[in-house]
């Protein structure tokens, strides 16, 4: 039986991984190695995959808390104004000294729309099982106070790390369950982006995990995966039975697989001008999830998804979105 996947008007979705800072330069075309370059524009933007979509899930209107490590660092304060000023709840975040925070140059080139990402994370350590618990899901925690009614993971190098809280939160719903049949379990979503990710999923039987799993373009393509199609049929057996594959394929679309609704597929919605792309990927997942905890049908929910990546193609940032 597939999971329904609807959670209570007052519970939060809480978003795990990276927040950082972007700093975007904008210029007409790719830079030349060695040579001095105008950029038309550049501007700085709290960045991360689970920070942004974060970000988009409250900007769509959904109650949303992001949980990670932030660095005392001097822009620990841009970052947490940001996320104050978007309606994320970041109060939980772990904070570490003596930690540089990682930051993000994103080149775009206009004439190409490529975007280059070069990332330095010097010493921002991830986060433990023992911060999850104490911050997150303390293990006396009675369901009543329970903030949350979906956590969803950024896969990073913590792998091992987040195959532990998975498997917490799984056995407090089994817990909860077997003493209040009306008890609705929390929801977990997995998302494999970086291609690394590859040998820690299998290494820590990660796939038979989440009850939703989000697989990039990229991740697919790097396990030889030459379409969407092929990348549903090729990681859906990996997964429980009852779970949900998700898989956004940038200017194609994207498509999702259920063992009851088998695959259905969503077209990209392409802007009238396509002005920036980066954090395609995090509102696809974000507009996704907010369909899915309001119970839509899974096409339905991917192709939302798709309406508002497009959306925000067409715009910098995600602020316009509101
Ligand atoms: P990422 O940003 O992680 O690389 P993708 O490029 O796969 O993610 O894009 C995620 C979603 O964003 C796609 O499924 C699609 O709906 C939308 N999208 C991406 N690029 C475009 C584009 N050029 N025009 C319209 N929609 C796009």
């Amino acid at each position: 039986m597939e999971q329904n996947f609807c959670i209570q008007e007052n519970k939060r979705v809480l978003f795990i991984g990276l927040a950082c800072v972007d700093l975007f330069q904008i210029l007409q075309s790719y830079p030349i190695e060695d040579m001095g370059h105008r950029c038309t524009e550049s501007y700085w933007q709290r960045g991360g995959n689970a920070g942004n979509s974060a970000t988009v899930f409250a900007i769509l209107g959904g109650l949303a808390e992001y949980f990670g490590t932030l660095a005392i660092d001097k822009e620990l304060q841009f970052i947490q104004q940001d996320f104050q000023e978007n309606n994320v709840v970041a109060q939980n975040c772990v904070l570490i000294d003596k930690a540089t925070c990682p930051l993000s140059v994103v080149i775009i080139s206009l004439g190409s729309h490529s975007r280059t990402v070069l990332h330095t994370n010097k010493n921002l350590p991830e986060l433990t099982i023992q911060h999850f618990q104490q911050k997150i899901l303390q293990p006396d925690l009675s369901p009543t106070s329970l903030q949350y009614g979906w956590i969803h993971f950024e896969g990073r190098d913590n792998a091992c790390e987040v195959a532990q809280m998975i498997r917490l939160i799984r056995d407090y719903n089994i817990q909860n369950q077997s003493e209040n049949r009306s008890f609705k379990p929390i929801i977990v979503s997995l998302e494999a982006e970086k291609l690394r990710l590859s040998a820690e999923l299998i290494k820590h039987d990660m796939w038979k995990l989440p009850d939703v799993m989000f697989i990039s373009k990229d991740f697919a393509k790097s396990e030889g995966f030459q379409s969407m199609a092929d990348a549903m049929q090729g990681f859906f057996p990996r997964m429980k039975e009852e779970a949900v594959l998700i898989c956004a394929w940038g200017e194609e679309g994207a498509a999702a697989m259920s063992a009851r609704t088998g695959m259905v597929f969503s077209a990209a919605y392409k802007p009238q001008t396509v002005v920036d792309t980066c954090g395609a990927g995090d509102t696809f997942l974000s507009a996704t999830i907010l369909a899915l905890t309001k119970g839509r049908p899974l096409k339905e929910c991917i192709t939302f998804g798709c309406q508002v990546a497009g959306a925000k193609c067409g715009m910098q940032g995600f602020q316009k979105l509101k």
